[in-house]
């Protein structure tokens, strides 16, 4: 949980409970609550049911929040209301034969891990933290290093019930209600408050992933790499040192790798229940912005690069350690102090891709602002989701401290990703203009249409 969350939760503590409309909620009235990117900060008043039949009776201009892991301002809504989802978490039913799961939108992907990959079961799609919650992942779409062989966590859902703004609840699926449905799967919580959600989990035989890091030493290779079919694996994605410049420029280490089956591990990893858990470390307090600068981000990619090029043979590692790598350092976030960072995620399709990352990931070298944390995926085809992000192509995300200079340089480069053909993601985006959102999502009238009639 970010700073400002987790004092809005100490304060909870002294309770306080107001009649609101109809319905009795916690609240905490004008309260500042930021994305994970601590920037913006926009004040708000947060409602917290405890039923999931109180989402019903909810009134006024509200947007629901999971855990607010969503870099900028998409659980924000500046002087209106917040409802916080975080008591609702009721694992509803589960089918052992068929893997698929009924839940509380409220439940983290950290609950369900505990619970179900001791049963052998794992999610289809996971992002890069697993403290969010279903509801939020779904508003978002959400993709993974999976997402050129199994698209979007929007693909694995089989339905969703929706509580519109009169307060009916309504379930869709991908063939009754489609269109509710589509405009939900990737529609940042601006349809309704999805209150459940029913999704296909994947089988898994231990929790163990056998990876393999292969380093590059240029984009071109870079993107050959993640190309190759013969060195690609169900899971795939690439670190990028994205300081150095010249031909040296997008080097980088591919990280792919696949569960373990059990032949491939130690016969004690094969209890499925059998990881270490990390945690523990914690960065205590927002750290002086002059910490991350080019020279000590330099030095750290260099030595990470070296580091991990090393492990260009396969080796286990248990799928926490694989797939929640930043979760070990509790309140990260805070490295890029008080002012905050961004993180700018873009997709190129794929017959531009190539020459659109140059020109993008060039103007960022040239620029010299320090991104420790960038990574390239490859995205696989477009899903059904009317507002949703991947499109078939590369995708890069850069973490960019907020600074003076940046949003005029982020403008110039949505130009540029226009220019390519491809767009900005939503859940990392604090700041990007109407304008380029309208023409970066073409189905935005459609989904427009559909929230107009619920
Ligand atoms: C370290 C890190 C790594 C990440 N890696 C990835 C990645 O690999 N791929 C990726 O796609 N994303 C990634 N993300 C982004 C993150 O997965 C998404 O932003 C996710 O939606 C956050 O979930 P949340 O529960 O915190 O939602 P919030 O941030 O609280 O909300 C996100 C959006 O969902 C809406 N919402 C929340 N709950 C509901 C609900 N019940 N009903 C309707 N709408 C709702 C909110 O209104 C908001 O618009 C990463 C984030 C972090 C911090």
């Amino acid at each position: 949980m970010n700073k400002l969350t987790s004092e809005v939760g100490t304060e909870y503590r002294q309770k306080q409970s107001i009649l609101w409309g109809r319905m009795v909620l916690n609240i905490k009235p004008k309260s500042p609550l930021a994305g994970w990117g601590n920037y913006p900060i926009s004040s708000a008043d947060l409602f917290r049911p405890e039923r999931s039949h109180q989402l019903s009776q909810t009134q006024g201009c509200i947007i629901p929040r999971g855990l607010g892991r969503s870099y900028g301002d998409a659980a924000l809504n500046a002087d209106h209301q917040v409802l916080l989802m975080e008591r609702l978490r009721c694992m509803l039913d589960f089918d052992e034969k068929t893997g698929i799961l009924r839940a509380d939108a409220g439940v983290t992907f950290e609950e369900i891990l505990d619970v179900f990959v001791p049963r052998g079961w794992f999610f289809p799609v996971t992002p890069g933290t697993k403290y969010v919650t279903l509801g939020g992942c779904v508003a978002c779409d959400v993709h993974g290093k999976n997402h050129h062989w199994s698209g979007t966590l929007g693909a694995h859902i089989k339905e969703l019930e929706v509580v519109l703004a009169d307060g009916s609840r309504r379930r869709c699926t991908p063939k009754t209600d489609e269109n509710l449905f589509w405009a939900t799967i990737g529609g940042m919580g601006l349809t309704g408050i999805i209150s459940e959600v029913t999704v296909q989990l994947i089988p898994i035989e231990t929790a163990y992933m056998i990876v393999q890091h292969h380093s590059t030493n240029d984009l071109d290779t870079t993107l050959d790499t993640l190309g190759n079919s013969e060195k690609d694996d169900k899971y795939s994605v690439a670190w990028i040192d994205c300081l150095t410049s010249g031909g040296r420029m997008g080097r980088s280490i591919v990280m792919n790798g696949h569960h373990a089956q059990p032949g491939e591990i130690s016969s004690k990893s094969k209890d499925l229940s059998h990881i270490s858990k990390k945690g523990g470390r914690s960065i205590p307090f927002d750290l002086p912005s002059w910490v991350l600068n080019s020279l000590t981000v330099k030095a750290f990619n260099a030595f990470y690069y070296k580091w991990q090029s090393r492990k260009n043979y396969p080796f286990i590692v248990d799928y926490d350690h694989y797939f929640y790598p930043l979760d070990s350092i509790s309140h990260w976030n805070r490295l890029y102090g008080k002012r905050g960072f961004v993180q700018y995620q873009f997709v190129v399709p794929g017959e531009n891709s190539r020459e659109a990352l140059k020109v993008i990931l060039g103007k960022f070298v040239q620029s010299k602002r320090a991104s420790f944390l960038a990574v390239l995926k490859r995205f696989g085809q477009e899903g059904k989701g009317m507002l949703s992000f991947p499109r078939e192509g590369y995708t890069l995300a850069l973490d960019l401290p907020v600074s003076d200079g940046l949003f005029p340089l982020l403008d110039e480069i949505d130009e540029l990703v226009l220019k390519y053909g491809g767009r900005v993601y939503l859940a990392k985006d604090a700041r990007m203009k109407p304008e380029t959102f309208r023409a970066m999502y073409p189905r935005y009238p459609e989904w427009r249409r559909v929230k107009a009639a619920v």
